[in-house]
């Protein structure tokens, strides 16, 4: 969907999807040579990474496997609170692999610090994360991120998978959602 259509709920576009493509394809060739010669999962977060998923896997030069996990973390409405259960585990044993997590957003990155612990506990060779996006001012947990697309300052966003509601995970750029919509 196109910003044309719900110009009035978004207040202002974070990264374009112009940017967004050049940041995937720049990820993508970083990985290929990081990883040249040893084997490759990609891990991603349902559902917000469904479309870095899409279009990583598609801008890498390689094969790769892919697997899926819902996790959903406790907390009051938007705040995440570190406690983690897993709602939809891998097909696959990770046992020996390289494993990169996908995921949309670290906001406090209690999620994805247990989802690396976690995996990690699984036997896995080596687990590395790539996030498209970074709020650094609400990092409440030092988590180790090999790749990130884009820094953001700490604002509610959404598009790009990332939703309000189950909402705008279809645009296919990054902006601010308008107050109006959540309050
Ligand atoms: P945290 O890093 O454990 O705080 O949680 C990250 C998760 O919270 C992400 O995977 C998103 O699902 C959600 N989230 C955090 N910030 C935003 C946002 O600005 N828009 C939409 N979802 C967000
Ligand atoms: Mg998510």
């Amino acid at each position: 969907m196109d910003l044309m259509h719900i110009e009035d709920e978004i207040e202002r576009v974070v990264v374009t999807q112009e940017d967004l493509q050049a940041k995937i394809k720049e990820l993508a060739a970083r990985i290929d040579k990081d990883y040249e010669g040893k084997d490759l999962i990609l891990i991603g977060v349902l559902k917000g990474a469904i479309m870095a998923m899409a279009d990583l896997s598609r801008a890498l030069q390689r094969h790769v496997e892919m697997d899926w996990m819902a996790v959903s973390s406790y907390g009051s409405g938007t705040k995440s609170s570190g406690v983690v259960r897993i709602l939809k585990d891998l097909d696959r044993d990770i046992t020996g692999r390289n494993v990169l997590i996908v995921e949309d957003i670290i906001d406090s990155g209690l999620t994805l610090s247990w989802l690396k612990a976690n995996l990690e506990s699984r036997g896995a060779q080596n687990v590395e994360i790539l996030s498209i996006l970074r709020k650094p001012d609400a990092a409440k947990v030092a988590v180790d991120v090999k790749y990130v697309g884009f820094e953001i300052s700490p604002e509610f966003v959404v598009g790009y998978g990332l939703d309000f509601d189950e909402k705008y995970r279809n645009l296919p750029f990054i902006g601010v959602l308008a107050k109006h919509m959540y309050s």
